[in-house]
């Protein structure tokens, strides 16, 4: 019965609205796949990502009537980009799109093939290119750094800042779902420095007692106490995986800290690393949300006037009850009752052995560490407090801690390249390791016989060697073979030590667009690009170079018939 109820109630939403509505980008029913501020590597999630039923090509409008101020395409990323200013001074954005609507795509290949480049960047000038609203401007797709097909659709305010879409407009979305909670962590301060605290986080069990009410053991502990929880929210129809929109806490029926993610700017983008213990999020893989907020944390998004969130259990005759309660952009919203009794504490350990490779970095200085073949530049600044890291130079692996610790500015690191010979040095690059040894290319800058790289994650780096070229194949053509029925050219291309850098192909020596695709390894040419021949006989020639200059070159006939 619920399940019939709520396909009417979807379908009556997506009837009335796709109908009726210009300021929704799609015209099948909204189901999202990501929320706006969700928690992503490195950022917030800058808009909502919108289900397109697992396929690409579905129309995308224009939610209000302007101009296209920005046009991009880039190989990650946000793929191909449609930006639009509009008149009320908000802006709306449009990403990972199979193509732009013929009007636009018109402009996009006049772009490409003067500047013989799949991507690009352009800011049209005001009002150059009006669009209406419900114009129709693109196709939903997959390009870039997505992971399958859906549409990320962005609004801004008049100051370019990331706003929530769902506050700001009416779509139907069913959420009748409250979030759902993996795990409570707590974290006991020293009482000098919130910030200065070296100690990790310890689960504290939970119980379910209803749909949204969790209860947890008995939290015995004195002193101050800091608290973050690992959730995430669910909508009705899909099972992805999506973000909290506020949490509000209270001790003892006293409010201590409340936080709320409906809007954002891009300076504070790399700063989600404080917003979650980075340490657990990259040992552990688990997200724990901070109901805290440290000295240096920058974030917008608290209500600052409560506190920094940490509490003092002080007194020993009390229960106290800590309620924690977590809500998505519907306000449904769960709650965790934590009771809390005194209990004198054992004693804070600080941070355990000391040994040679530790080095105490101030956050306020400059260091220039010297290795026996490798060195490291630190300017004030990179952490965001007083840090200890270890870092060890080892079979030619330059150690720098591991990847726990949030990197505020780029550290230099240089490699001498003395072991390598004249023909191999310049085929030598930094490679950045993975915790299972998998490598991958960081850097080609070689100076003065050195090879530099600006890195933002800490771990393990090292020299690498690729000489191999990468590869070429042309799809499901042979040599010499018709294929006047084909509307498409595919080539796989792939390198599998340093990487693809670049990318170039003609068609009977005249450049032609090869889009690529870089999750697939696949170079696409259209033939409705019209790069014609006057003969049946057509040479297709494709070049690829690797990230240290290795090229590979292929040459292949194929014949078509000629259009009239
Ligand atoms: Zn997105």
């Amino acid at each position: 019965m619920r399940y019939y109820l709520l396909t009417i109630f979807f379908l009556l939403n997506s009837i009335i609205y796709s109908q009726n509505s210009g300021d929704y980008p799609l015209d099948i029913p909204i189901i999202l796949s990501g929320t706006f501020a969700e928690l992503r590597p490195n950022h917030f999630h800058a808009g909502i990502d919108i289900k397109t039923k697992g396929t690409e090509g579905f129309n995308v409008y224009s939610i209000g009537d302007g101009y296209i101020s920005r046009i991009q395409i880039t190989h990650g990323g946000y793929g191909k980009a449609l930006y639009i200013k509009h008149d009320n001074g908000q802006s709306s954005v449009y990403a990972h799109l199979k193509k732009y609507s013929p009007k636009i795509e018109k402009i996009v290949k006049e772009i490409q093939y003067s500047n013989e480049s799949y991507t690009f960047r352009v800011y049209p000038k005001e009002n150059e290119i009006r669009i209406s609203e419900k114009e129709l401007i693109g196709y939903s797709g997959n390009t870039g750094r997505s992971y399958g097909p859906h549409l990320h659709y962005e609004l801004r305010d008049d100051k370019d800042r990331p706003i929530n879409p769902l506050e700001y407009k009416n779509y139907p979305i069913l959420d009748t779902i409250p979030p759902v909670v993996l795990g409570l962590h707590y974290k006991e301060i020293p009482q000098n420095s919130i910030s200065g605290s070296n100690s990790s986080f310890k689960n504290l069990k939970i119980t379910k007692i209803s749909n949204n009410l969790f209860i947890s053991d008995t939290l015995n502990t004195s002193g101050l106490i800091g608290f973050g929880v690992n959730s995430y929210d669910r909508m009705n129809n899909t099972w992805n995986k999506m973000g909290l929109s506020d949490i509000k806490v209270n001790l003892d029926g006293e409010e201590v800290f409340d936080m709320n993610l409906n809007s954002f700017s891009y300076d504070e983008w790399r700063h989600i690393n404080t917003f979650i213990d980075y340490a657990s999020y990259k040992n552990k893989k688990i997200r724990i949300q901070k109901l805290y907020i440290e000295d240096y944390n920058p974030l917008n998004m608290y209500n600052r006037s409560l506190g920094n969130g940490v509490i003092n259990i002080k007194n020993q005759d009390k229960v106290y009850l800590y309620t924690i309660r977590l809500f998505d952009f519907n306000k449904n919203y769960t709650e965790i009752l934590v009771p809390i009794r005194w209990k004198e504490k054992t004693n804070y350990k600080i941070n355990g052995l000391k040994s040679d490779n530790i080095y105490s970095i101030n956050k306020d200085s400059i260091y220039n560490l010297l290795f026996a073949s490798s060195s490291i530049k630190l300017s004030n600044n990179t952490f965001y407090t007083d840090k200890e890291i270890e870092i060890i130079e080892r079979d030619n692996i330059l150690s720098i801690d591991e990847d726990s610790i949030p990197v505020l500015k780029v550290i230099t690191i240089k490699f001498n390249t003395d072991r390598y010979n004249d023909s191999l040095v310049n085929k030598t690059y930094i490679a950045k390791l993975d915790k299972e040894d998998k490598s991958s290319f960081v850097s080609n800058n070689l100076k003065n016989g050195k090879l530099t790289a600006n890195i933002k994650l800490l771990g393990n780096y090292m020299i690498k060697v690729d000489s191999i070229q990468p590869s070429i194949n042309l799809i499901d053509v042979l040599d010499n073979q018709w294929i006047s029925n084909r509307d498409k050219l595919q080539i796989k291309i792939n390198d599998k030590n340093s990487g693809i850098s670049s990318y170039r192909g003609t068609l009977n020596d005249k450049w032609i667009l090869l889009e690529y695709n870089p999750m697939k390894g696949i170079l696409t040419y259209d033939f409705n690009d019209n790069i014609n021949n006057s003969e049946p006989k057509n040479i297709l020639k494709v070049n690829v170079t690797d990230n240290v200059g290795n090229t590979k070159y292929l040459e292949k006939v194929f014949f078509r018939k000629v259009k009239k």
